[in-house]
C-alpha cells in the first residue's frame, strides 16, 4: 500500500469511503448488508488501508453506526476515522437551534454540539481523527460562516479539547468559493476534499480547485475518483484506446492511476460496493504505478469525448424527495447513453419500468437545488421524455 501524509500523519493513499456500501436489497444508500460490508472493511484493514470516511447522512445515518462497529475490533491507534458536520443540510432557527433540511428534513431540531456528540456516540469513539465541514458550496457558505451559529469556533474548541485531531472540509463549490473560505479561515484547515478525476479536471473545473487548495498550502483528499462508477464503464471506442496500451487494465484502474500522479493528493477515497472492487483497488495501490505523462494525455483525449455528458455521480441526494419515486441517477445514465448513441435501440418509453420513465416527472422541483453537481434535473427529465417520445 502506498502512503502519503497530512500534517505528518501517514495515510494510506487509498481510503475507504462509506457512502456506497453493499446493501441488503441492492438499492444504493439503503440498509447496509453488514456481513458483506464487514468483510470489505476486514480486507481493507488487513491490506494497509487506514483512512475510513463517513458522514452524518450516508446510508440514512447508518454509515456512521456501521463503521464505528466495524472498526472497533481493531486497536484505536491503527486506523483513522473521518466524519463530517452536515451544515449544508441545516438552517438556523435562532439561538443556536438548527433545523434539518433536504434529505435530513423531519429529524428533530438539534445544535452544533448536539450533532457533534451524536456523531461521536454513533461511531463509538472519543475523538475524530479527521473532521470536515460537509459540502461547502455557494448555498452552504453562509451557514458555515454564520457567527451566531459558530460552527468553526465550536470545532476549534473541540480540537483544543482533543476531540478532533485534524480539521478539513469537503467542497462542491466553485474554486472562487473555496478560495474565499480558505482565505477567511487561513491557517485553520489542513486539507480539502473535492471531487477529482480525469474527466472533472475540465468538466467541473477541478484543476482550478486543486490549484487553489494547494496554493493555500493544503493537502487534497479525492472523492468521486471514478465518478460514482461512471469512469469504470467507458464507451467501447474509448476503452479500446486504453486497452491498446494496457490490455489487462480496467477503466477504473486507469482512473485511479491518473490520480496517483497528482503529488498533493494525500488520500483517494473510493466508495466501494463490492468485495471484488476492494480487491482490485487495493491491488492498484499496492502495485503503485502512477500514470505517465503519455498516459495522462490519452486520458485527456478520452475525457474530451465525454465533456457533453450530464455529470451525474449517482450520489442519490436527489432521489429521496422525489414524489414520483423516479430513479433519477439511472435515468440520467440512460440519457447519457442514448445521447451518445450507446443505447437508443434498447430504451423506449413503452418498455421502461415506472421508476425509469422520465415522462412521469411532474416538475415539482423537489430535487432542484439538492444536486451537488448543479444538474437541472427537471429539465433533463423533460428533454429525455421528449427524445424518447420522438
Ligand atoms: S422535479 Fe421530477 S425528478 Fe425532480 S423530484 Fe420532482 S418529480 Fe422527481
Ligand atoms: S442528479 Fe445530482 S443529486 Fe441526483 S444522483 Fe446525480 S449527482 Fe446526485
Amino acid at each position: 500500500m502506498e502512503y502519503r501524509q497530512i500534517s505528518g500523519i501517514q495515510l494510506s493513499l487509498l481510503g475507504m469511503g462509506n457512502m456506497r456500501l453493499p446493501t441488503i436489497d441492492g438499492t444504493p444508500q439503503t440498509a447496509i448488508d453488514r456481513e458483506k460490508a464487514q468483510a470489505m472493511i476486514d480486507y481493507a484493514y488487513a491490506h494497509g488501508i487506514n483512512y475510513y470516511d463517513t458522514a452524518y447522512r450516508y446510508h440514512g445515518g447508518e454509515s456512521e453506526l456501521f463503521i464505528g462497529e466495524a472498526l472497533k475490533k481493531y486497536p484505536r491507534d491503527t486506523w483513522y476515522l473521518a466524519s463530517k458536520f452536515p451544515g449544508h443540510m441545516t438552517e438556523h432557527k435562532g439561538n443556536g437551534v438548527l433545523g434539518f433540511t433536504s434529505m435530513l428534513a423531519g429529524r428533530p431540531d438539534s445544535t452544533v454540539d448536539g450533532i457533534f456528540n451524536e456523531q461521536l456516540r454513533k461511531c463509538q469513539v472519543d475523538y475524530f481523527d479527521f473532521y470536515l465541514l460537509h459540502n461547502l458550496n455557494e448555498k452552504s457558505y453562509d451557514m458555515y460562516v454564520d457567527e451566531e451559529v459558530g460552527i468553526v469556533p465550536y470545532l476549534l474548541q473541540k480540537k483544543a479539547e482533543g476531540k478532533i485531531r485534524h480539521l478539513g472540509l469537503s467542497a462542491h463549490g466553485t474554486a472562487e468559493t473555496i478560495d474565499k473560505f480558505l482565505t477567511k479561515y487561513e491557517g485553520i484547515f489542513e486539507f480539502v476534499q473535492i471531487q477529482l478525476n480525469y474527466l472533472d479536471w475540465k468538466l467541473q473545473n477541478a484543476k482550478a480547485k486543486y490549484d487553489v487548495i494547494t496554493r493555500h498550502g493544503l493537502k487534497v483528499i479525492v472523492m468521486e475518483g471514478i465518478r460514482g462508477g461512471r469512469l469504470a464503464n467507458l464507451p467501447e471506442a474509448e476503452m479500446a484506446k486504453l486497452k491498446a496500451l494496457r490490455p489487462d487494465d480496467s477503466a477504473a484502474k486507469w482512473a485511479l492511476r491518473w490520480l496517483q500522479a497528482l503529488p498533493e493528493v494525500s488520500v483517494v477515497l473510493s466508495g466501494m460496493t463490492t468485495y471484488d472492487q476492494m480487491v482490485e483497488n487495493v491491488d492498484t495501490f499496492t502495485h503503485y504505478e502512477p500514470a505517465t505523462p503519455e498516459e495522462q494525455q490519452v486520458l485527456d483525449e478520452v475525457a474530451n469525448t465525454m465533456l457533453a455528458w450530464v455529470p451525474c455521480t449517482a450520489c442519490r441526494y436527489c432521489t429521496e424527495g422525489c414524489p414520483m419515486e423516479l430513479e433519477i441517477p439511472r435515468i440520467i445514465a440512460a440519457y447519457n447513453a442514448v445521447k451518445n448513441g450507446e443505447a437508443s435501440a434498447k430504451y423506449s418509453l413503452e418498455d421502461c419500468e415506472e421508476a425509469m420513465d422520465p415522462s412521469r416527472c411532474i416538475g415539482c422541483g423537489s430535487c432542484a437545488g439538492i444536486c451537488p453537481q448543479n444538474i437541472a434535473i427537471p429539465d433533463i427529465m423533460e428533454q429525455f421524455a421528449g427524445m424518447l417520445s420522438e
